[in-house]
């Protein structure tokens, strides 16, 4: 939704952030597809993400979002985006409610309606973050809420902040986006995180490795704006075809619970496994990620290994949030 929606007026705050114009243009949005970050928002993020982490490090927190409440609202299982959303929101001094373990002791399970929910939710909180099986349910959420509502995840479609932290890691790790070659490796047909970040990369001069068992290829659509786009890409289905070029690894769990049949899940539950193996085949700068959780496609004897970057992916994530969080409560 593309105005600015409510946003709290706090009486204790005597500095103008709030009622300066950033010129972040994210403040009072809803955050629902990565197409709403072009490369200069992107840079104001990362640049923001830094300073956040560099603040965490240096005093572990700050009260710059003192007196904003995000609700969190899961209607799907979840640890790193719910964990890091409330840590983020906490460590900028502001407050949470988490419904992020049981929407089941909810009203949800008296047959409440989303929007229903979000306006009940919207009464007590100044943005909404919501995760929900269903492609387009943030949208609706957004439609109905008069505070931002930030995507974190709706089903098969995209997932906007996993991919900006992502994005900030590779920055992180290898210091430059442009020109890097990046392979996606799993189930790049449900796997929204790969979707986002695809369409991320898309500004950036990268090419585009795609390894996958036929069942799981990158969805068509995605695949031809590539290349409208002149994007180099290529798809395979031996991540050995890949990996002594690749310059970053973005490995991902096939999804159990996105198939209607259970005889395919299994067909392609086992199709790979980074292994040292395959790992010393891989440049030694390489960067390893995976959005987590994984379920066997990565073996923990890798977790030693430098290039291995999944869990400080996990650290970022929070950095990200908290970048985003003041950005869009308008506390830039
Ligand atoms: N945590 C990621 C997601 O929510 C990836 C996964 O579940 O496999 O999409």
């Amino acid at each position: 939704m593309d105005y600015v929606k409510t946003l709290p007026r706090l009486f204790d705050i005597e500095d103008t952030a709030m009622t300066e114009t950033h010129n972040n243009g994210l403040t009072g949005r809803d955050v629902l597809s990565v197409d709403q970050f072009d490369r200069d928002k992107l840079a104001y993020i990362f640049q923001r993400t830094y300073e956040m982490r560099e603040m965490v490090a240096q005093v572990g927190g700050c009260d710059l979002l003192k007196g904003h409440v995000l609700a969190c609202l899961f209607y799907e299982p979840s640890t790193r985006t719910s964990a890091s959303f409330i840590a983020a929101m906490e460590r900028l001094g502001g407050g949470v409610i988490p419904i992020t373990q049981g929407v089941q002791f909810s009203s949800v399970s008296k047959g409440e309606s989303l929007p229903d929910t979000i306006r009940t939710l919207e009464q007590y909180s100044d943005v909404i973050v919501l995760r929900h099986p269903e492609i387009g349910s943030s949208k609706m959420a957004a439609e109905a809420a008069i505070v931002p509502v930030i995507n974190a995840g709706d089903g098969t479609g995209e997932h906007p902040t996993q991919a900006l932290l992502d994005l900030f890691t590779i920055l992180d790790e290898l210091g430059r986006i442009d020109g890097l070659k990046v392979a996606m490796v799993g189930d790049l047909r449900f796997g929204r995180t790969v979707h986002s970040l695809t369409r991320l990369l898309m500004q950036y001069d990268v090419s585009l490795r795609y390894v996958s068992p036929e069942l799981l290829r990158l969805p068509m659509a995605l695949m031809n704006e590539l290349i409208d786009r002149g994007i180099p890409v290529r798809e395979t289905h031996d991540v050995a075809e890949v990996i002594e070029n690749a310059d970053v690894l973005y490995v991902t769990r096939v999804q159990k619970e996105r198939f209607s049949d259970p005889t395919q899940y299994d067909e392609v539950k086992d199709f790979f496994r980074i292994t040292p193996e395959v790992m010393a085949q891989a440049k030694s700068k390489m960067t390893l990620m995976h959005p987590l959780p994984r379920v066997g496609e990565i073996d923990p004897v890798l977790d030693s290994d430098p290039r291995a970057a999944y869990f400080r992916q996990v650290k970022n994530g929070m950095f990200v949030r908290m970048a985003l969080l003041a950005a869009v409560l308008g506390r830039a």
